[in-house]
C-alpha cells in the first residue's frame, strides 16, 4: 500500500474483522497504548465492529494527560515571572492548573507563547537576550529527541537565557507498572508505533518475555489497528507471548540510532510522577548534569508544589484501563472539552476528549 486511504479500505477492514471474529473464542482484554490509536479506534468505530468478547481498554500514551498537576503549577509559576518568555505546544496551555491555566497567565499580561518546535525557542532566546526563554518539554520518546537537540544546540551556541522545564516520560516503565498492578486486566498490548520508530523493539521484547504478554507494535490507521488486534488475539488464543511488528513501514528492530544517541547524551533516566498513576521509578528523562544550566527546575528553583486533583476525576483509572470515561460522574456534565476538569478531557489525544467527540456517552455505545 502506498496511500493513506488504502489503510482505511472498508472491504479490507471487513475481512480483518471477520478474521478476528473467527480467531476469538474466549474473552480477551487488549490495551492500545497511544492516545492517537485510541482516537482512530473511536473515530472509525473499531470498538463497535469487534466481537463482544474482545474488550479494548485505553492506555496512558497521551503525554499531556499524564503530566502531573504539580508540574502544570510549576510551569504557571515560571511563566508568571516578569522577565520570562514561556513557550509550549498548544495543548499544554489549556491544561487547568490548581487555580488557572497558562492561557489565563497570558491573559494576565505575561509572555506565554505557542511554538511548533523547541528550536523556535533558540531563535527567540537569541533575539531577546534580556529575557529568559523557557520551553515546556512534555512527551514520550517520540518528542524527546527534538527537545534534546534543542538543548544540545543551545549548548553549542553558548546560550545563557534558554531553559527547558523537562517532563518527559517513557513508555516501557508504565507498561510494566500496569502489568504489575494487582488490579490489572490487560492481557495484550497494541504497542506504540511512533515511540518504537525511535526506540526500536528491544525494550518491548524484554517486557513481553518478563510478563508473558503479547505486544503487537502497530500503526495509527484503521487497518493497522485491526491487524494489530488480530495478531494479538491469535497470540492470546495460541498461548503465545512475543513482540510482533505490524508497523514495519515505520519501525525496525533497532529504532533510530541518531535519535537514541542524542537522547543518551542530553538526558538521564529519572523517577517521574504520572498524573493519576503515581511515581514510577526511572520512567522519564531529566537533563544530564553537563546540561544542568539549561534545566528550568534548577535555574528557577521552584519549590515542590502540592496540588489536589478534582475529587470526581477518575482519569487515573482510565489511563490504566480500569474504567471508561462514561463511568465518571462528571463526564459530559461538569467536564467537557470547553470546561475540562481533568487532563484526559483537555488534550486532543485524551481518552475522555475522544469519548466526548465521538459521542460515546454510555456502555451501550461501546
Ligand atoms: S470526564 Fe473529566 S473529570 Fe471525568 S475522568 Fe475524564 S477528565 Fe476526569
Amino acid at each position: 500500500m502506498k496511500f493513506l486511504d488504502e489503510y482505511r479500505n472498508q472491504a479490507l477492514a471487513a475481512d480483518l474483522v471477520s478474521k478476528i471474529n473467527q480467531a476469538a473464542t474466549k474473552k480477551w482484554t487488549i490495551m492500545e497504548v497511544c492516545g492517537g490509536q485510541t482516537h482512530t479506534i473511536l473515530q472509525y468505530g473499531i470498538d463497535e465492529l469487534l466481537p463482544a468478547n474482545i474488550h479494548l481498554v485505553h492506555g496512558p500514551g497521551c503525554p499531556v494527560c499524564v503530566t502531573p498537576l504539580e508540574q502544570i503549577d510549576k510551569a504557571i509559576a515560571i511563566a508568571s515571572q516578569p522577565s520570562t518568555i514561556f513557550c509550549s505546544f498548544g495543548d499544554m496551555l489549556r491544561i487547568p492548573g490548581s487555580k488557572y491555566d497558562l492561557l489565563e497567565v497570558k491573559a494576565m499580561g505575561h509572555d506565554v507563547r505557542t511554538v511548533l518546535s523547541p528550536l523556535e525557542c533558540l531563535t527567540l532566546a537569541q533575539a531577546n537576550p534580556d529575557k529568559l526563554v523557557v520551553f515546556f518539554a512534555v512527551g514520550f520518546e517520540t518528542t524527546a529527541p527534538a527537545n534534546a537537540m534543542a538543548i544540545w544546540q543551545a549548548n553549542m551556541l553558548g546560550l545563557k537565557n534558554f531553559f527547558v522545564l523537562c517532563s518527559h516520560v517513557t513508555v516501557p516503565p508504565v507498561v510494566a507498572a500496569i502489568l504489575q498492578s494487582p488490579h490489572n486486566q490487560v492481557q495484550a498490548f497494541i504497542g506504540p508505533g511512533h515511540v518504537c520508530s525511535v526506540m526500536g523493539l528491544k525494550e518491548y521484547e524484554s517486557l513481553s518475555r518478563h510478563f508473558r504478554v503479547p505486544i503487537v507494535v502497530s500503526g495509527f490507521e484503521p487497518l493497522d489497528l485491526l491487524e494489530g488486534i488480530l495478531r494479538a488475539v491469535i497470540q492470546l488464543e495460541n498461548g503465545e507471548a512475543k513482540v510482533e511488528n505490524q508497523y514495519a513501514r515505520a519501525v525496525n528492530n533497532k529504532g533510530n540510532d541518531q535519535a537514541q544517541t542524542i537522547l543518551q547524551d542530553v538526558f538521564v533516566l529519572a523517577d517521574r510522577a504520572w498524573r493519576g498513576i503515581g511515581t514510577i521509578p526511572k520512567s522519564g528523562y531529566k537533563l544530564a548534569h553537563k546540561y544542568r544550566q539549561f534545566d528550568a527546575e534548577y535555574h528557577f528553583a521552584i519549590d515542590s508544589l502540592k496540588a489536589e486533583e478534582p475529587a470526581e476525576c477518575i482519569a487515573g483509572k482510565i489511563l490504566r484501563g480500569l474504567a471508561k470515561p462514561y463511568e465518571c460522574s462528571a463526564f459530559a456534565k461538569t467536564c467537557t472539552p470547553e470546561k475540562p476538569l481533568g487532563a484526559t478531557m483537555v488534550s486532543a489525544e485524551g481518552t475522555c476528549a475522544a469519548y466526548y467527540k465521538f459521542a460515546k456517552f454510555s456502555l451501550a455505545q461501546n
